[in-house]
């Protein structure tokens, strides 16, 4: 019989790989429990952590949710009564430092808006506190640094939220990349955009350069970018060039873009050609080799990820991409072992997006300085 699973089943191993190697996540869910979850402290509690992380946390093996930094106590009182922690598991923004003393919680989770991103991490991490930072890592590469040196002084680990890299489509898209199993990947293109407009009323904080760092580029435009890079198997790129769209609606975007089209070179000749935007729809990314092409349509949502490839469809079940990136990222801490996340990728991301806003303003093509 050809069921869904026996085909996905017979594309791997027409593809030359077997379904275990080509999802890394799977021998993680089948370690050993360790003696207790971690805790962890999601730090802001706006549509991310309500709507994915505080629910991804019900299902994680290896952590919990153990506490929350909030401007708002009953939000947070809420919380702890929903998810069963202390109360005194609440803090504000100006009471991080009192982590130190809750041995309840081990990590803590950083999802506010990427301008604050930068004085949460250090916050936590003088605290003694593992960190996972949200993407964009911060607004700036000097913020990304000074996060990194937080956690070197502290002696704590670090990761971004980077949840694809813990999606089988994903992992995939890499091991085709490493077997190079439709050639080398040298020609690649990626979209990431959609409509955003006022929220209850407010110009929300993704079209405000100081909390958001930048457009489009730094909220989402910033897949296309991790995708490309995957595929180039972390190579990072030696050159960018960007253009951005007359703005649609300028009162609305005034300091940041709209729509920007932007290109990544890298050293071995493969280029991606990236589009975001704040004004129009569109999630895909594909790749190209000399033996074939795989796509992604969509290719970063929370679920519904569908791939197709020249040799065919690309299909995994779907699971909870953050339950597996922060049980990844929990047996980390306790393993001692290297996160495919660190924040030195978040720091290599802001490095070429730096780049491609200098290629827009200037018109140039500008490159990569590996730093
Ligand atoms: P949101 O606006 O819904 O939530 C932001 C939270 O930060 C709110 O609780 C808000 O009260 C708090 N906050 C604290 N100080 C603030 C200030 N000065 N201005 C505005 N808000 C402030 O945003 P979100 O969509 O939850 O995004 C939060 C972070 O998560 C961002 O870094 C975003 O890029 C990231 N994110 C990641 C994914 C992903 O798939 N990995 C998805 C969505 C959002």
């Amino acid at each position: 019989m050809n069921t869904p699973s026996r085909r996905r089943f017979l594309h791997q191993a027409a593809l030359g790989g077997t379904l275990l190697a080509a999802s890394s996540w799977l021998p993680l869910r089948a370690q050993a429990s360790p003696a207790r979850k971690l805790g962890i402290a999601l730090v802001g509690l706006g549509n991310y952590s309500n709507g994915q992380l505080g629910p991804a946390l019900r299902q994680t093996q290896h952590c919990r949710l153990a506490g929350v930094v909030t401007g708002s106590p009953e939000k947070g009182r809420k919380w702890a009564a929903d998810y069963g922690f202390p109360e005194s598991s609440v803090y504000g923004y100006d009471t991080m430092a009192r982590l130190a003393d809750n041995k309840d919680i081990d990590i803590v989770y950083i999802v506010t808006p990427p301008g604050l991103h930068a004085e949460h991490a250090i916050a936590a991490a003088r605290a003694g506190k593992h960190v996972i930072v949200e993407k964009p890592m911060a607004n700036t590469v000097a913020e990304c640094d000074a996060i990194l040196a937080a956690c070197k002084a502290a002696g704590v680990r670090h990761a971004v939220g980077y949840r694809l890299h813990h999606e089988p489509h994903h992992l995939e898209l890499k091991r085709f990349a490493r077997e190079k199993t439709f050639g080398v990947f040298k020609k690649m293109s990626g979209q990431h955009s959609f409509r955003l407009g006022p929220r209850n009323g407010v110009k929300p904080w993704r079209a405000i350069r100081a909390l958001a760092g930048g457009g489009p580029l730094m909220d989402v435009g910033i897949y296309v970018v991790q995708a490309a890079c995957l595929v180039k198997l972390e190579e990072w790129p030696v050159a960018v060039t960007a253009r951005e769209e007359p703005k649609v609606r300028p009162d609305f975007f005034v300091d940041v873009e709209e729509t920007l089209h932007f290109t990544l070179e890298f050293a071995d000749g493969a280029v991606l050609e990236g589009v975001t935007s704040y004004e129009r729809g569109g999630n895909s990314f594909r790749a190209e080799g000399d033996g074939g092409w795989v796509e992604l349509q969509p290719a970063y949502g929370y679920r519904g990820i569908t791939g197709q490839s020249s040799a065919g469809p690309v299909a995994f079940p779907a699971i909870v991409h953050q339950a597996a990136q922060m049980d990844d990222f929990a047996q980390c801490v306790m393993t001692g072992r290297a996160t495919p996340v660190p924040g030195e990728m978040g720091r290599r991301d802001m490095v070429i997006i730096e780049a491609i806003y200098e290629a827009m303003r200037t018109g140039k093509r500008v490159p990569v300085v590996r730093s």
